[in-house]
């Protein structure tokens, strides 16, 4: 029995480095006695499926896995036992239930991630030996580890980098787990030169297990599971190498931080290495640049100068949902940017987000600059007497906001300072929140069918832990908007735990057409802010009556809403929504009349068009307008003159052949976006 306790992940082992210590040693004698008393007794595994399997003692998982089958052994990377990631060599002692954790599980692809990381370190380690580890953990899609190295790490490093960790894992070498003291690992890291080690050690708490793993010549401390061995490990990548501050504080010194990604098969990486390449491709700064849509520049961080073709681009989308607001029943609003401290303080932004307020003052009163729309909503609404019959009142703004971000997380026109929402407010009574849930979701998801929109992820968020309002109050509100979900064309799920501590709230997100998930519309109930702010009406039974709030968005923010766009379409916008929908071309001077003419009939039916008349090769004047990605190249020659018709390209090259100006126009109407054209 000693020999299969000491085996455990919870005993010591038989390690050169760590002399026996005797508190140790009375914590195997504990599991000795624990084990005594199950001698002989049939252990039960339960399995995910619902099936039990029995084994005769303590077992492995990678036992477990086997008994399963060799296919499922051969893929095993690691296991779960009770809820727990171990590894596959963990001893399942007493009854429990087991799952078999492969690279098709989420949790199996970061072991995977995890364990190439200890490769990547292992191999820096053998080519540059007096490099020094840190940490390595895994990131959304891959992993890093950060060194400490006399020089940059250059391109020529990470290809020999990455030839030795296929070498290291074609060896296939044991990856073994290993439990220390503390004082025992500081030791030991610091006798081998790798002082932020032992500093990461000696800063774990008195008590935690310190638990290493162990691969050929190479030890780091992790608290695991890993991959049982480095053949496993077929899967991976070098992407870049960064600098990066010891501890991410820039007063420590600056490490070398080496990128990677790693999955359970090729062509998983495959497809992520060309969604990154066409994600490079679409950026919207590149094509912003190339389509001169807009500019950030450094006197004003995070705040957009958007150029005439990209405001044609906004004024499209803001006209768009103006019309879809005012259509169901929406009336827009306007509330002033810069309000009175007083304001923020009732609201409770100024104690709560004051660090992400621009905040200004005069004649000796404090203002902050409006980080959002809600509270300007809520003055609106309480002017005058309310009654039940008022409601709901949905109140719409396209509310400018600013939000004093960190200037390092600034990103484009997606991740700014300025932005301007699609905001609206809905204040109803709350037997009306599920009909009013219900027509939001519906007309969310028209306006992202028109914009081209299809796959929407949504999410409903529950009660927190830390929250306002009586648990029969969360109960009818969570209960209205799962019902408004229910029933629509739409898979959903529960984010159990995570709604705002003043009520729940449902989050919409689109797939764009590289598969990225872009969280866009949001549902809020809100139980707090009209009682802060002293919203109330007069109810049907004459008592007065706080209102419900829902706030809601459904592109969210306008700027970040058109990167978005950008990027799905690398720029190649639909007709609806392209800053200039057209281009007129004569082929010699001789139609230049002509194509003034058809020109000015177009832009008669409503259409953005742009006249080109340049004494330049018809080929040339093609070529340069495609650049620009537009949707349509009007060709006018002597025939057309002569016909009184026009020669049409479509974007791509696609020649439409020879039609009558009405032919084209109505060609284009079919073109409009369904809520567009009904409006
Ligand atoms: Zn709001």
């Amino acid at each position: 029995m000693v020999g299969v306790v000491g085996s455990s992940p919870i005993a010591p082992t038989n390690s050169p480095n760590r002399p026996a210590n005797p508190l140790e040693a009375s914590a195997a004698a504990v599991s000795v006695r624990v084990h005594w008393a199950r001698v002989n007794v049939m252990l039960k595994v339960r399995l995910p499926d619902g099936a039990s399997r029995e084994f005769s003692g303590p077992v492995t998982v990678a036992a477990v896995a086997e008994a399963i089958g060799p296919g499922l052994a051969k893929a095993a990377v690691a296991g779960q036992v009770d809820g727990q990631l171990v590894d596959l060599s963990h001893l399942i002692g007493a009854d429990a239930t087991v799952a078999v954790v492969t690279a098709r599980d989420p949790q199996g692809v970061e072991v995977l991630r995890h364990s190439t990381a200890h490769l990547l370190a292992h191999a820096v380690k053998q080519l540059f030996p007096d490099a020094q580890v840190t940490i390595g953990p895994v990131i959304e899609n891959g992993f890093y580890y950060d060194f400490s190295y006399k020089r940059p790490f250059t391109p020529d490093d990470l290809t020999a980098i990455e030839a030795r960790m296929a070498e290291l894992a074609r060896q296939d070498i044991a990856v073994q787990r290993e439990e220390w003291t503390r004082g025992d690992a500081v030791h030991f890291f610091r006798g081998q030169g790798e002082h932020y080690k032992a500093e990461i050690i000696a800063s774990i708490p008195e008590g935690d297990t310190i638990s290493l793993y162990r691969q050929g010549d190479f030890i780091d401390l992790c608290r695991g599971p890993h991959v049982p061995s480095t053949g496993r490990l077929k899967v991976f990548k070098l992407m870049k190498v960064a600098g990066a501050y010891w501890r991410g504080d820039a007063r420590n010194e600056m490490l070398q931080r080496i990128y990677g990604t790693a999955w359970g098969e090729r062509k998983e990486q495959d497809a992520y290495l060309h969604m990154l390449e066409e994600a490079d491709k679409r950026d919207h700064r590149k094509i912003g640049r190339l389509l001169d849509l807009f500019h950030v520049q450094d006197e004003a961080p995070g705040m957009v100068f958007w150029h005439p073709n990209g405001w044609t681009l906004w004024q499209q989308i803001e006209q768009y949902m103006r019309r879809v607001l005012a259509d169901a029943g929406y009336q827009e609003v306007r509330t002033p940017m810069v309000m009175d401290r007083v304001l923020w303080e009732k609201s409770g932004h100024w104690e709560n987000y004051r660090e992400h307020m621009f905040t200004t003052a005069s004649e000796n009163r404090d203002y902050a600059v409006k980080p959002m729309n809600c509270p300007g909503h809520v003055q609106i609404f309480n002017q005058g007497l309310r009654s039940y019959r008022d409601l709901p009142l949905r109140l719409a703004e396209f509310g400018s906001c600013h939000r004093n971000e960190p200037s390092g997380a600034l990103h484009g026109i997606m991740r700014v300072r300025a932005f301007t929402q699609d905001d609206a407010h809905i204040f109803c009574r709350e037997d009306q929140v599920q009909q009013e849930a219900a027509d939001f979701i519906e007309l969310l998801q028209r306006v992202y069918a028109d914009f081209g929109f299809t796959d929407i992820l949504v999410k409903l968020s529950t009660r927190p832990v830390k929250r306002i309002g009586e648990d029969a109050t969360w109960d009818r509100a969570e209960a209205s908007l799962s019902a408004a979900l229910e029933g629509k064309a739409l898979a959903w799920e529960i984010n159990p735990g995570e709604g705002a501590f003043y009520g729940p709230k449902i989050e919409f997100s689109l797939k764009d057409s590289i598969g990225r998930v872009w969280q866009c519309g949001t549902l809020q109930l809100d139980f707090a802010l009209p009682g802060r702010l002293g919203a109330e009406f007069i109810d049907e039974d004459n008592t007065r009556k706080m209102p419900v709030m829902l706030h809601r968005a459904i592109l969210g923010s306008m700027e970040r809403f058109i990167g978005i766009l950008i990027e799905n379409y690398a720029g190649a916008m639909p007709f609806w929504l392209s800053p200039v929908q057209a281009v007129v071309m004569n082929i010699s001077e001789a139609q230049s009349n002509y194509a003034t003419r058809v020109t000015a009939a177009l832009r008669a039916a409503g259409l953005r068009v742009r006249c080109d008349l340049r004494n330049e090769k018809i080929n040339y004047k093609i070529r340069e307008h495609s650049m620009q990605k537009l949707p349509y190249q009007v060709i006018v020659g002597d025939k057309e003159v002569v016909a009184n018709q026009v020669a049409v390209r479509a974007r791509g090259g696609q020649d439409l052949g020879v039609m009558s100006l009405d032919g084209f126009l109505a060609m284009l109407r079919k073109e409009l976006p369904q809520a567009a054209s009904a409006a």
